[in-house]
């Protein structure tokens, strides 16, 4: 039996707005194919994880006081998780989790939270708790050239700057911050974006995106996933892109 092993980091403390939602969706989309999906969680005080032994590398959202008390622990993997990802294993980011792969993230308190510097970019919140991106946010994605739309939420104080190659282009919603028409970071083996949602219960195609890469990789072929019957998420999509972009 085929198998995907997941590293799932910090779930008692990234676990904000129900991004656990993502890892539950991946474990249905493998295991509906008869492919083993294997979960492991890793927090502060566990065995040292190496990121190379995992196929997915997942993180979610968390608020400023969540990331200050794990961005220690985290940085001490960093050359680890810098050789995971030249490897090409799969890292799939949300908004808290996104802005610490990055060089720095300065808290809304304007305390500076090191970042893993793997990526160029920054995040800086403005120094007011009311201004925030919060609300529904759709963006188009090209997926190994196929564009769609990727439905998601958004609540986020920090504002990220300097990305050079985003995830997607925003078609409604604020983005990698106010007003910007850019969403997240992307880059072959990685998807750091603020769509919470969860992300991937929004967008199917994304998941199997992901679960396709990891196959691909893993198992050095061109996989074929056979389809599932996304009836039911493919009504909500619709109804939801034609009240987010039509109204
Ligand atoms: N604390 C960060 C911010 O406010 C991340 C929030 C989140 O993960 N949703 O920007």
């Amino acid at each position: 039996m085929k198998e995907i092993k997941i590293l799932y980091l910090y779930p008692d403390i990234l676990e904000l707005y129900g991004d656990f939602g993502n890892i539950q969706v991946l474990r249905y989309r493998l295991e509906k194919r008869g492919i083993k999906a294997t979960i492991v969680p890793y927090s502060i005080g566990d065995a040292t994880p190496n990121f190379n032994d995992y196929d997915i590398v997942f993180a979610g959202g968390g608020a400023d006081q969540e990331q200050s008390i794990l961005a220690k622990d985290l940085l001490q993997y960093r050359e680890n998780i810098k050789e995971a990802i030249d490897n090409g294993v799969f890292f799939l980011l949300i908004c808290g989790a996104y802005q610490l792969f990055g060089k720095y993230y300065k808290g809304v308190e304007e305390n500076i939270i090191p970042g893993l510097e793997i990526f160029n970019y920054y995040t800086e919140a403005i120094n007011d708790r009311k201004k925030r991106c919060i609300g529904n946010i759709v963006i188009n994605v090209n997926l190994d050239g196929n564009e769609t739309k990727v439905i998601g939420f958004e609540n986020h104080g920090g504002q990220t700057f300097d990305i050079k190659t985003p995830f997607g282009d925003v078609l409604l919603g604020n983005g990698n911050k106010f007003g910007d028409n850019k969403e997240g970071f992307f880059q072959k083996n990685v998807i750091a974006t603020y769509l919470h949602g969860p992300l991937l219960s929004k967008n199917p195609e994304l998941a199997d995106y992901i679960i396709k890469y990891c196959l691909d990789r893993k198992y050095n072929e061109n996989t074929v996933l056979e389809p599932l019957n996304d009836e039911f998420e493919n009504k909500c999509r619709e109804q939801l892109l034609n009240e987010f972009l039509n109204n």
